[in-house]
């Protein structure tokens, strides 16, 4: 039984914030609205987050949110071998895109990231980021 179910976000306000219940009191949620990304392990303190964030791109740590139950939220980052990935990306957190970059069909066996042709959205585009790559195409 799916205990998947859409919240409300903690960071940005939305109401497109999917939160998945893994179990042993493990829940990740993933704002659609603000493509904002968080689980109950990254609580402020925590050997598991100080783990993650060291290994974060310096943007992506800047733009740590922390909310009021203490969960860390931070940028997703889609990284799909057969769509392409989503990832945020500009010079610091006041100025920062999502940019989306399409894998290329392989002729040869080894998929591409078709660089060239980066899109970047703003923010609150997270979905059509997501789009753009065809995260959604196959749940039709
Ligand atoms: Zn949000």
């Amino acid at each position: 039984m799916s205990k998947d179910k859409l919240t409300i976000c903690a960071r940005c306000g939305s109401d497109a914030c999917y939160e998945q219940d893994m179990g042993a009191d493990y829940i990740i949620n993933l704002c659609y609205g603000c493509g904002f990304t968080t689980n109950t392990l990254m609580k402020s303190g925590s050997e598991f987050l100080e783990e993650q964030i060291e290994v974060l791109p310096e943007l992506y740590k800047d733009l740590i949110y922390v909310d009021d139950k203490g969960l860390n939220w931070m940028p997703s980052a889609v990284n799909d071998p057969e769509k392409g990935m989503v990832y945020a990306k500009g010079p610091n957190p006041e100025n920062w895109e999502w940019a989306a970059v399409k894998t290329l069909p392989s002729k040869n066996g080894k998929p591409r990231m078709d660089m060239e042709n980066l899109k970047s959205y703003s923010e609150r585009d997270y979905m059509e980021a997501l789009e753009y790559i065809g995260v959604f195409k196959n749940t039709k």
